[in-house]
């Protein structure tokens, strides 16, 4: 199988890994009654979640919630990444959806296991194609027109440059990751028919049906 995603070029380019921050706007920490970190934590979505498509298929009986994220692509290998060089690492920016099942989340956190299963299942890892420049204006998800999730970059705890210096300290990053760089409050369940618009500024970058 193929994985991967476009830029806005139309280059497609082969993802490796998608890695998650958990926790990293203080209002969506609060919202899940959850402390906020004293350093980054990762965890992963694995590669068939990766999804490109404009639609997503709810699996059966389950409740999913939205978490737009900015997503960053990686271009090139890296380790220790010092945070002031972070930029020529990164090939793109995009948005996404860090698709999850928040019920099976609750009782894998409650359980203290790995939230994996709760967060891979198939087309969960929403992304939109990737463009050279930062999206530093504010970005949202829109369901059936109404602003459901709204964020911007510089409320994050950790900047983008601080989460890709960590993480690269941590293990190697690879040419063709993907970084979800965490949630802005509001997350919430989709339904069937919903219709979803991810964007900032004034532009839609990705819409999506649930069906
Ligand atoms: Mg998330």
């Amino acid at each position: 199988m193929n994985f991967t995603v476009k830029t806005k070029q139309n280059t497609l380019i082969s993802i490796r890994n998608i890695y998650c921050i958990g926790r990293n706007y203080h209002a969506h920490a609060a919202e899940l009654n959850s402390k906020v970190p004293k350093q980054p934590f990762f965890f992963q979505k694995s590669l068939p979640s990766l999804n490109t498509s404009n639609k997503f298929t709810i699996p059966k009986d389950r409740e999913i919630h939205h978490e737009l994220e900015v997503v960053i692509l990686i271009q090139k290998n890296g380790e220790e990444i010092p945070v002031t060089k972070t930029d020529d690492y990164i090939l793109g920016y995009g948005l996404g959806l860090d698709l999850t099942d928040r019920e099976y989340q609750n009782e894998l956190k409650r359980d203290q296991l790995p939230w994996l299963l709760s967060k891979s299942f198939q087309g969960s890892a929403i992304v939109s194609c990737f463009q050279g420049e930062k999206i530093s204006e504010d970005f949202w998800l829109k369901i059936n027109g109404s602003i459901r999730q709204k964020g911007n970059i510089n409320q994050m705890i950790f900047s983008i440059s601080e989460q890709i210096s960590f993480l690269s300290g941590m293990l190697p990053l690879l040419e063709g990751d993907l970084i979800f760089t965490g949630t802005p409050s509001g997350v919430g369940p989709i339904q069937n028919g919903d219709e979803l618009e991810l964007g900032y500024g004034e532009r839609t970058i990705h819409s999506l049906m649930v069906k």
